[in-house]
């Protein structure tokens, strides 16, 4: 009657899986200015050419560097939890287990690809990286990557997360980051902003803008920018997570996966543990995949499929993906990190094609969720993991209703212990249900007219 089942670190995947090699339909490039698909060269300035190579790769294996296990080692292989209590408390036959991602230092799945992207940036001679963070947990696991590795490391932090989470800035700072607001007076793409709107609580567009403008126009040419998620050398990163639940799953006996489930901002950590099982579903298996987002971002749910910028000031190249349109400024639930407008092109081409079946939800309902995880599990989860407890809930008492012994699995993506001011504006009452406006949408996915319109490709099987 297991509750964690673990792995000895000579147990660990020695190889990220890569989705792209094995989508039914093939990945639409990722275009430049003049609507042409970019060279690497242009990304050149951007990111390390080893991490250009693997975005670009389709390869479906990429090998993991040996000194790159002895940095994951720290934390890796997570345990796998079966959540035993709450299967309890809601009378489910269903089995319910999840990969704990909380157990890193910073404390959810991202330093998983910051201490990769550290490294390879170090490989290929880079001294200084710099990013953006939206709630605060990429630029703390960056901090913590740069540290470990010996690199420097400058944070741009979406102002409304700066004022509101000062514990994360300071995460960042003990592990040797330096963290500004943003928008900032230190770039054009800040200051610029700041003047046509002084009070904006900021976005990760933003945040993105000014922070590849600070990497790009560094003289020295050994800075480069580092993205938290969303890039499909990111998500590659990720699927040691999934990788290492087949191996557990397998461990204890179970056959066959029912439903895999994951919150999605950019995508990173729903892909990491997916994908792994989106590549069984392609070769036959009957898996249900659902990436969860908020009602207040509705990303995947909601807004065209399409080629966008990634950032505000239209710096990034153009990608194939569902998005709210770069301009588009969230509204300020607590869920900091599931607020981008856009959504992985791994991810977005993958729903496109039927594999996945995205869902939206309140974040009442979530943080009641949250809640009673605290209260049967023990663990206090991150409030975007949340979005993911609460969808493995409706599906456990699903089960229930049908009498089925589902196996559900889901993605802890991190702890809430940074985040309890949100638990406290919920038990206050304070916290209140946002759907976007139609109208909203409307107007925010307006600043996608005149981009290109990649075609929807899908093999119609799913
Ligand atoms: C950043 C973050 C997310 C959302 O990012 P993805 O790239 O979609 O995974 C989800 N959960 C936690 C705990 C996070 O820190």
């Amino acid at each position: 009657m297991s509750v964690k089942i673990l792995l000895n670190e000579d147990e660990i995947p020695r190889k990220w899986y890569n989705l792209a090699a094995d989508l039914p339909t093939p990945m639409q490039p990722p275009l430049g200015p003049d609507g042409k698909p970019i060279s690497p060269d242009a990304l050149a300035a951007v990111f390390p050419m080893n991490l250009i190579e693997q975005e670009m790769s389709t390869e479906r294996w990429i090998d993991i560097p040996e000194e790159v296990l002895e940095i994951l080692y720290r934390w890796r292989p997570t345990p796998l939890r079966r959540a035993r209590y709450l299967e309890k408390a809601l009378g489910t036959p269903a089995r319910i287990y999840y990969k704990d991602e909380g157990v890193s230092p910073p404390g959810s799945h991202k330093p998983n690809t910051a201490v990769v992207q550290a490294w390879y940036n170090k490989a290929f001679g880079i001294e200084r990286i710099t990013t953006e963070t939206g709630a605060g947990q990429w630029g703390s696991a960056l901090s913590f990557a740069c540290a470990l590795l010996g690199l420097k490391c400058k944070v741009y932090m979406v102002r409304i997360s700066y004022d509101q989470k000062p514990f994360r800035k300071l995460m960042m700072q003990t592990w040797g980051g330096e963290c500004v607001a943003s928008p900032s007076t230190q770039t054009h793409a800040g200051r610029e902003i700041l003047e046509k709107d002084p009070d904006t609580p900021g976005s990760l567009g933003i945040a993105i803008s000014e922070a590849i403008e600070d990497a790009v126009s560094d003289e020295s040419g050994k800075t480069r920018y580092s993205l938290g998620s969303v890039l499909n050398h990111v998500l590659l990163h990720q699927t040691i997570i999934g990788l290492e639940a087949k191996k557990q799953l397998e461990k204890i006996g179970e056959k066959k996966v029912d439903v895999v489930i994951g919150c999605a901002g950019g995508g990173s950590n729903f892909a990491g543990l997916a994908f792994p099982f989106v590549l069984d579903k392609i070769n036959g298996a009957d898996i249900d995949i659902i990436p969860v987002e908020p009602t207040s971002c509705p990303t995947m749910t909601r807004a065209p499929f399409t080629y966008d910028h990634g950032d505000t000031a239209k710096m990034t190249p153009l990608l194939p993906m569902f998005s709210l349109g770069h301009g588009f400024v969230p509204p300020p639930i607590h869920a900091g990190g599931l607020r981008y407008h856009g959504m992985a092109p791994l991810v977005s081409q993958a729903i496109v094609e039927g594999l996945l079946r995205p869902e939206s939800l309140g974040q009442v309902k979530c943080y009641e969720s949250g809640l009673l995880w605290a209260r049967t599990e023990g663990y206090i989860p991150a409030p975007e993991t949340n979005h993911a407890i609460a969808t493995v809930i409706d599906e456990a008492v699903k089960a229930r209703e049908e009498g089925k012994e589902k196996v559900i699995l889901f993605s802890w993506s991190g702890h809430g212990l940074m985040d309890l001011m949100g638990y406290e504006a919920f038990m206050k009452g304070r916290l209140k249900d946002y759907a976007l406006p139609e109208e909203e949408l409307r107007k925010s996915i307006a600043s996608l007219d005149g981009l290109p319109k990649p075609p929807i490709r899908k093999t119609g099987r799913w």
